[in-house]
């Protein structure tokens, strides 16, 4: 008797549980409902110098030869005043905001007018319609996937000009490149702000909407969650893949283009520098379906982190070793070379394999072999807004069994690898791996936080099965 009725108590605690748990999780987990001081100060901060610090690292550059401690020197020891460097900056031009508005367009017609053809002739490659994840609001986005075409027909045209037409010199992007700031800071701001207004406004999904009630936070993290012009032009997709990442590679060509035009030839660092990012941007569009799963479209909210970040952080700050190998034109000994593209090529090795065990693990829901053997899980659910109950599985095996964030791992040994082919002169270059190690540990946190209110103590039992988030043994 006593048996039966512990029994029945056990049973109602958990059912209490279960209806305390869905009760935290419904509309909790897209995002922090409650700003705290630290998180509002972060954001302040960041609003304030970020736009800064990127003018500092490409007029350290432009001014002092990449060095960051000789503007401040010069500025301490009265030797210049901040009016002098400001002067000396080159301003915004009507040919840089030709060239932007040019590039821009011509990005949002490959992206609106162009139906992926590549899937059509690519094995394994997948493009055209496809599906998002689920939002908090229970809907289902779709998207066309067409970036690796607008990638390819891109670099097509830049090579055929360089080489063939000679419309323009493919130094220009380096010729201009503080005016293109200037107008790369003008489209951030502007897609941020009327973001922000739309969230207001007219919100694509008023139910994915999100108001902490603190304008800052919403600015710089986003209300709306797929803002939409029309069916199909979504701003995450487009500004986070084009203009931004779609520039990366034409950047680096361009300060080859400019090594090459100041020094008669191209070092084999910027060489490295060109095709270990080139291989990251080229995987990006190959996988830019996979890329619908990732915390920029699924969790993540459309604000200036976003709007601004893909325009004027992500194409001015990952640049930064092209930038600087154009100053310092650095040439490895064969060594070094080769020690720089392995730790390259296995931290993308890990990082597209890690990134490819999770996808076809969740693709397939859960009927795949990861490395030849039937993956470990963890069934978990959670509840959406509107109270509906989904069930998804937690992947044990394979990288995903090593560590919880693995795949940040391998981009960080990545990152590193860009940055040490730039010798050991000034730290300039190194500001990558500093930010993206910065970057993912925050991004591991917070992710594991907004995990641990949609799982509950199914996360719990995941973290318990695989206790390590980057290092085994360590982190
Ligand atoms: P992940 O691809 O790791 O996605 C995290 C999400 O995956 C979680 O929110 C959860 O979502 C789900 N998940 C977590 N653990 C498991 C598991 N064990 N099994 C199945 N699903 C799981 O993170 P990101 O989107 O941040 O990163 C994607 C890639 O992009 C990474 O390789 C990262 O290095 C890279 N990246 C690069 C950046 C750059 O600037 N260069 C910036 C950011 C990322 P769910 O709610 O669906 O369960």
């Amino acid at each position: 008797m006593a048996a039966h009725h512990d029994k029945k108590l056990a049973e109602e605690r958990k059912h209490q549980n279960m209806k305390n748990d869905t009760k935290a999780s419904q509309g909790q987990w897209g995002r922090a409902w409650e700003v705290d001081w630290f998180s509002l100060a972060s954001i302040l901060f960041l609003l304030m110098f970020a736009p800064l610090i990127v003018y500092y690292f490409i007029m350290s550059c432009a001014q002092y030869q990449c060095s960051l401690t000789a503007p401040l020197l010069d500025l301490l020891t009265g030797n210049q005043h901040l009016s002098d460097i400001w002067n000396r900056t080159p301003t915004l031009t009507s040919r840089a905001a030709g060239i932007y508005f040019l590039w821009v367009t011509f990005q949002v017609i490959l992206y609106m007018s162009i139906p992926d053809f590549c899937h059509k002739f690519l094995p394994g490659y997948v493009g055209g319609v496809q599906e998002g994840a689920i939002t908090p609001a229970g809907v289902v986005n779709k998207y066309e996937i067409n970036g690796l075409q607008a990638w390819i027909i891109t670099h097509v045209l830049w090579f055929a000009n360089a080489f063939c037409f000679h419309f323009f010199s493919p130094t220009i992007i380096f010729d201009n490149w503080i005016p293109l700031l200037w107008c790369a800071n003008i489209l951030g701001n502007a897609v941020s702000m009327s973001a922000m207004t739309r969230g207001y406004i007219f919100p694509t999904n008023a139910k994915d909407c999100k108001f902490t009630g603190n304008f800052f936070y919403d600015y710089m993290m986003g209300i709306e969650f797929n803002p939409r012009i029309g069916k199909w032009f979504d701003f995450k997709l487009f500004f986070n893949g084009r203009p931004g990442i779609v520039a990366w590679t034409l950047i680096n060509l361009s300060f080859a283009a400019k090594q090459q035009e100041l020094y008669g030839e191209v070092t084999n660092s910027m060489i490295l520098v060109n095709v270990l990012q080139g291989i990251y941007v080229l995987d990006f569009f190959w996988n830019e379906a996979w890329y619908l799963k990732t915390i920029d479209i699924c969790h993540d909210h459309f604000g200036w982190y976003l709007g601004w970040g893909d325009c004027v952080w992500l194409p001015y700050l990952y640049t930064l070793q092209g930038l600087y190998l154009v100053y310092h034109p650095v040439q490895l000994c064969t060594t070094h070379a080769a020690g720089i593209l392995i730790l390259g090529l296995l931290g993308y090795y890990i990082f597209r394999v890690t990134n490819h065990q999770k996808d076809l693990f969740r693709r397939t829901n859960g009927n795949c072999r990861i490395w030849g053997k039937k993956p470990e899980y963890i069934e978990c659910s959670y509840t959406s807004v509107d109270g509906t109950k989904y069930y998804s599985k937690l992947l044990t095996s394979g990288f995903w069994g090593w560590a919880r964030h693995f795949n940040y791992t391998g981009d960080l040994m990545g990152s590193l690898a860009y940055c040490l082919a730039c010798g050991f002169e000034h730290i300039l270059p190194y500001f990558y791996i500093i930010y993206m190690t910065i970057l993912l540990t925050h991004r591991c946190l917070r992710d594991e936080h907004r995990c641990c209110s949609k799982y509950g103590k199914d996360w719990e039992r995941y973290t318990a099965a695989v206790p390590y988030r980057l290092l085994p043994g360590v982190f």
